[in-house]
């Protein structure tokens, strides 16, 4: 960032420039660590660089995007837990929030495949990537943007997974549990609040497996990888049990031992040991290839011919594809799941009443780890958790993660959409990453009648959020108007973050005045509206 040219004392001014600026930036709520993007606006052909918040494009978020991303989601869980009146669910028509971050989704996209083709590094754009199908989803669009490409498997009926065996209600067309009116007529709406853990994999002390060597971390890997799934199938059998359509506030953190677990705020009750019931019955089978026998290691890898696909390097056969090897785990009679996942018997359940200290301070526990990520825990003095972490760490590193894993080649398949250049124990899956431990899945699960107001201010926050950290006007514009491109690495063109952030800030104030004007007008309209009114009577 400085060269010789900069004057001696204006360098040694900066770093403490840029410490100063980043604690007015806090104060201001404004990203510490933006990301540079170079914008386009095909309108003028300027291009100009523009900073947007971590928060909206990277996994990881600063302080005060973690902070702002914190209250959003305490805001939605209090506003939906206790609701009395059925949510209005309009499916909306993509708003100009959504479609700017698609668009902006496959600028980026583009950006990564040119750069996997010119064979250069793109874990920062593959971040970027998954940050962003994040954002989408949470801008209230369904499923992953580039949709269902293939059909789903059908699999043989006799590997479908049975419901288990438990009691079953009539459905009803609700999103409300019931309620309880007391002796003075008042009605009570109670909720649940719901913690689910996974199996023991050995004696923990202190967050620390007792003896390492026979802690079962290869199943610990396996639970981790799976647990979504296992979330899904949770939800789905209490939906049945309870007979209304569920809508649930969860939460996924890490445990001290590092195992995800899951808190869930619940509308509506059920009776505790039926909860109990539904998590001992729930499991989810992971109907993969076997990963028992390692075929290929070390040096002796397949290799990859184009138009054939990854071979035997021995023999020259082309390994089995993807399809191909869920074709015969299908056809073998004999064929067991490469996994199955269930709860441990650690169950929590306490009831909660609307509008009650105890549910606030429920709401404040689901959002207490959203902050954090399952390294941000590891305390760096604590070594015997450290080396656990890289145990696990370790165990996750030829496991596959997903059907697109480079680990399964280690195990003589070919990775679903297999490519040149796949490496086992090399996946870039957010699963193997050390501050994920297994867990990829998203950190906040919300459903889809949870709120219905909500959404829609959400959105709107977000979208002020998004776009005040652009410096774009919260007004309609041409979708296409703008390109971006990704800034690569010690471009000369950004300025010192210094600079950036107290842009940033400045940007912040002149949006906040603008706010504070609209809120006037809007409360002056309200006020010559009453006095009309009282005129009128
Ligand atoms: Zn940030
Ligand atoms: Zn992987």
């Amino acid at each position: 960032m400085s060269d010789r040219s900069t004057p001696r004392a204006l360098r040694m001014a900066q770093p403490l420039a840029r410490q100063v600026a980043e604690e007015v930036a806090k104060q201001y709520g404004v990203c510490i660590r933006p990301v540079p993007l170079k914008r386009l606006d095909t309108h003028t052909g300027q291009w100009e660089i523009i900073d947007a918040p971590c928060g909206a494009t990277l996994d990881s978020k600063c302080s005060p995007c973690a902070k702002r991303n914190r209250q959003l989601r305490m805001a939605q869980c209090r506003e939906g837990w206790h609701l009395d009146q059925e949510p209005v669910i309009t499916p909306d028509e993509p708003n100009d929030e959504q479609r700017w971050l698609i668009e902006f989704r496959a600028d980026i996209h583009a950006q990564r495949d040119a750069a996997d083709q010119a064979g250069q590094d793109t874990a920062d754009l593959d971040a970027v990537i998954s940050g962003l199908d994040e954002e989408i989803n949470a801008a209230g669009m369904r499923g992953n943007v580039l949709g269902r490409t293939v059909p789903k498997r059908n699999r043989s009926t006799r590997r479908r997974q049975d419901a288990p065996d438990l009691p079953k209600r009539k459905m009803i067309n609700s999103t409300l549990g019931r309620t309880f009116t007391g002796s003075d007529g008042k009605i009570y709406r109670p909720s649940l609040f719901v913690t689910l853990t996974l199996p023991s994999y050995g004696k923990i002390r202190n967050g620390v497996p007792v003896n390492p060597d026979s802690y079962d971390y290869a199943r610990a890997a396996r639970d981790a990888l799976h647990f979504s799934k296992l979330v899904d199938r949770f939800v789905q059998n209490l939906r049945r049990v309870a007979g209304y359509d569920v809508q649930y506030f969860a939460a996924v953190e890490p445990q001290k031992r590092l195992a995800p677990h899951l808190h869930m705020a619940i509308r509506g009750t059920l009776p505790r040991a039926e909860i109990k019931q539904i998590a001992a019955a729930t499991y989810h089978q992971v109907w993969w290839p076997p990963t028992d026998q390692v075929v290929f290691d070390g040096e002796r890898l397949p290799v990859w011919v184009d138009d054939a696909g990854y071979l035997d390097p021995a023999t020259g056969e082309v390994l089995p594809a993807w399809d191909q090897a869920l074709d015969q785990l299908d056809a073998d009679e004999a064929g067991e799941p490469l996994h199955v996942v269930r709860f441990g018997v650690q169950v929590d359940v306490q009831g909660v009443l609307a509008g009650t200290a105890d549910a606030d301070q429920c709401i404040r526990y689901l959002s207490k780890y959203l902050t954090k990520s399952i390294s941000d825990s590891l305390d760096p003095d604590d070594q015997a958790r450290r080396e656990h972490a890289g145990r696990m760490a370790e165990a996750l590193r030829f496991e596959p993660c997903s059907p697109t894993c480079p680990n399964w080649l280690r195990y003589g398949v070919q990775p679903k959409n297999a490519r040149p250049g796949m490496t086992p124990g090399q996946c870039r899956g957010k699963a193997h990453k050390p501050e994920h431990l297994g867990y990829a899945g998203r950190r906040v699960l919300v459903s889809r009648k949870w709120s219905n107001k909500t959404l829609a201010e959400h959105k709107q926050d977000r979208r002020i959020w998004v776009l005040e950290a652009l410096g774009q006007p919260d007004e309609p514009t041409d979708p296409h108007r703008y390109v971006w491109k990704p800034v690569p690495a010690g471009d000369a063109n950004v300025p010192p973050l210094a600079m950036r952030l107290l842009r940033s800030v400045a940007e912040r104030q002149r949006w906040r005045v603008h706010m504070a004007r609209l809120q006037a007008e809007a409360d002056g309209q309200d006020l010559s509206a009453t006095e009309q009114a009282g005129r009128a009577a």
